[in-house]
């Protein structure tokens, strides 16, 4: 039996934090679709040269980018009994791959959560947000300060803050979320399995 956990919720709702308590509890991999795009990119792949300007101005990817870099990373051995899904899918042209591979498959169980946070509460989350350059580890300057300014606590490397966590960006990834995931909280509620 194969398990797949689907994180939905806007940006800066904390699927990523959650995605991580969950992997340890469930001891699934968390695949972060956001984390694997920026992966490329910092490699310099072709993949992610061509999706760079577009993370860094809040648009989505083209799906067959998304689809071959999550199969791929499904291929890893930690996901044989399945993975949780942070970021991904996120909208409608996303749930023909993902029903196909994922919904509809025997052996296979698929659950989803909805993290529900203002649109106020994001952009305060987001524009005092923090990442670590080296591991990845996320801050934030008032609700959870490094202990030395700019300096990743965990492993000590450069604390940077997202190209897309621009005030202009997160409007933009924002309207994103209303626009294109919102639509599917009915799809996954009218799911029965
Ligand atoms: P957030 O959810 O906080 O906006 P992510 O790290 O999940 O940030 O995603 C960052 C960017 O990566 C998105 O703004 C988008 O450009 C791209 N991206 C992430 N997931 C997908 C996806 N499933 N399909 C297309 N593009 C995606």
């Amino acid at each position: 039996m194969k398990f797949f956990l689907v994180l939905i919720g806007p940006p800066g709702s904390g699927k990523g934090t959650q995605a991580a308590k969950l992997s340890r509890w469930l001891r699934l991999p968390a695949l972060s679709a956001g984390e694997l795009l920026r992966q490329e990119i910092k490699s310099n792949t072709s993949w992610g040269q061509e999706i760079k300007p577009l993370l860094a101005k809040g648009e989505l990817v083209p799906n067959p980018i998304i689809e071959a870099i999550i199969a791929k990373r499904l291929q890893k051995e930690d996901a044989v009994r399945g993975a949780i899904f942070d970021g991904w899918p996120r909208a409608k042209t996303q749930l023909n791959y993902f029903v196909n591979n994922f919904l509809n498959r025997p052996q296979t169980k698929v659950l989803a959560i909805l993290i529900m946070v203002s649109d106020k509460e994001v952009m305060n989350r987001l524009s005092g947000r923090r990442v670590c350059l080296l591991c990845g580890a996320n801050y934030h300057i008032l609700y959870h300060p490094p202990q030395q300014p700019g300096i990743c606590d965990r492993c000590g490397g450069r604390l940077y803050i997202r190209p897309d966590d621009k005030p202009a960006v997160i409007k933009k990834r924002l309207s994103q979320y209303h626009e294109l995931t919102a639509p599917l909280i009915g799809f996954f509620r009218r799911q029965k399995n």
